[in-house]
């Protein structure tokens, strides 16, 4: 699915009805803090445009996917992470731990992060 969805949660914060600290934006994606952050840099990249799951992502979202990694690269420069190194992960549904359905990358950095993933 992939229709504007004003019950997602991240709507709701695309549309400021939900409180966020945001740290980047542009036309298409919005960058803000995760509220339950998993290492000192924790940040969600997600498109303005509503899209559930990976699975949803159409041809026509291509450029759309890409911008987010475009944002992760320029969030990982401000906040100090790019030379280090940094983790970008999008989890699919229910077995990937996916809880907010509207696609969104985490950004993690800022401590060494373990591999492969539980
Ligand atoms: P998922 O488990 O779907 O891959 O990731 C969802 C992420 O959204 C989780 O890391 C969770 O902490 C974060 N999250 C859930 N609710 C909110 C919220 O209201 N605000 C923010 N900033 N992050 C949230």
């Amino acid at each position: 699915m992939s229709d504007a969805n004003a019950d997602s949660l991240f709507c709701k914060i695309l549309a400021g009805d939900i409180p966020a600290d945001i740290v980047y934006e542009s036309e298409t994606v919005l960058a803000f803090r995760d509220i339950n952050p998993q290492a000192p840099t924790h940040v969600l990249v997600i498109p303005r445009k509503h899209i559930s799951t990976i699975n949803d992502v159409g041809v026509d979202d291509h450029v759309i996917v890409g911008g987010l990694y475009g944002a992760a690269r320029e969030i990982a420069v401000t906040e100090g992470i790019a030379a280090d190194g940094y983790r970008t992960v999008m989890n699919c549904n229910a077995a990937a731990g996916q809880t907010v359905f509207h696609i969104h990358l985490h950004v993690l950095g800022g401590r060494a992060l373990a591999w492969p993933p539980g």
